[in-house]
């Protein structure tokens, strides 16, 4: 992620923080100063701010440590000022495991507040509900303000609307009665709704809420449209969509052949053979920096990256579109037992998937025909 700086690893998972965390951290001082007029409340306010902060990872750590219950990896946790995000490398299949991926982030802060809770009413200041309901960012009630913050986590996250956690959980109980797609289409919806009846409410009362809503909806449309692309690749074998024409290179090549290459076709990566067994990639980024440092006089193997990812042909679409997105790359080799079959690109994948929903719109214009008829 652009704009993200490593702050630290977390049972083997890096944590990130987004540039936008310091605009939260910046307001919290602008408010607190302003209000205040002391240093040290206000170094308060940003002290109580990382600690909720803090909430919030383990938050996350609870569905990156759930979902690695059922070997599913997550790639990285990042802070945003709205919150945090765990980027899992996949959601679970089965509706169950993604019940409790989703449940159990809200239930750390279930267990965090219940935690202060009963921390508070051992040192025998039970919070009162009025402060309990109020969140205090200047430095009063250090700790019922912390279990108001994990209340009210717990509340926001439940929203039944993606991206937040409530939509998942609403999905997954939706699924277990129809099909993943039919069941995400519908929670969307359900999100959908919801944000529109937080955005009128936010006309009238809280700004805030609008907020909200535009988030709501544009998590909602997402969600869908990332589901249906998956359904989309589910089942196809990447020997069905691949490249069989294309263009190797050989180590011994030169950089001037690969920029006749590049100038005389449509190719701008190239797989670097020898026989039929890939040695390297040369990508046009690869080729652009030799050109740079040594003039076309080079060597393809010296530019050639070798620590590169590839695929096989017998792969389901699905894994290898995440294994393009994974390295950001323009194109994969495609691999059997060893040897160069094809090459997979983002753009050939993009017109499979158009000529496909082409046909079954067509193919549903048909059924519908015939169902009038
Ligand atoms: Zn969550």
């Amino acid at each position: 992620m652009h704009w993200s700086w490593k702050i630290g690893r977390l049972a083997g998972i890096d944590v990130y923080m987004h540039a936008t965390f310091l605009l939260l951290v910046g307001f919290i001082v602008v408010a607190n100063w302003v209000e205040s007029h002391n240093a040290a409340r206000t170094l308060y306010g940003v002290f109580f701010v990382l600690v909720v902060f803090g909430c919030v990872v383990l938050h996350e750590l609870g569905h990156a440590l759930t979902a690695r219950r059922y070997g599913i990896r997550t790639r990285d946790i990042v802070l945003l000022p709205i919150g945090g995000v765990a980027r899992l490398e996949r959601m679970p299949e089965e509706p169950n495991h993604e019940l409790l991926v989703a449940l159990a982030g809200p239930a750390v802060n279930v267990l965090i507040a219940l935690g202060l809770y009963g921390l508070l009413v051992m040192l025998g200041h039970p919070p009162t509900l009025r402060q309990a309901e109020t969140i205090s960012w200047t430095g009063h009630a250090f700790l019922p303000s912390l279990v108001a913050v994990n209340v009210w986590l717990v509340l926001f996250n439940l929203i039944p609307a993606f991206p937040m956690d409530g939509g998942r959980v609403l999905r997954a109980l939706l699924a277990k009665r129809m099909d993943y797609t039919d069941a995400t289409q519908a929670a969307a919806h359900i999100g959908q709704g919801i944000a529109f009846v937080f955005g009128f409410l936010g006309l009238f009362f809280d700004p805030f809420l609008l907020f909200i809503a535009l988030f709501v909806w544009m998590g909602a449309s997402g969600e869908a449209g990332m589901v249906q692309m998956r359904t989309s690749l589910g089942g196809i074998p990447v020997q069905r969509v691949m490249l069989t024409e294309f263009r190797t290179l050989q180590p011994d090549d030169t950089l001037e052949q690969a920029v006749e290459h590049i100038l005389s076709g449509w190719q701008q990566d190239f797989p670097v053979v020898f026989g039929t067994h890939v040695l390297g990639v040369l990508t046009r980024e690869d080729l652009m920096r030799a050109l740079a440092q040594g003039g076309t006089g080079g060597h393809v193997r010296d530019a050639m990256r070798r620590d590169f990812e590839a695929v096989d042909s017998h792969d389901m679409l699905e894994q290898a579109v995440q294994a393009l997105q994974r390295c950001g790359c323009r194109s994969l080799p495609v691999e059997h037992n060893g040897e160069l079959v094809g090459m997979l690109t983002l753009e050939n994948v993009g017109e499979f998937m158009m000529i496909r929903s082409a046909m079954r719109k067509a193919q549903q214009a048909a059924t519908t025909a015939k169902a009038t008829t």
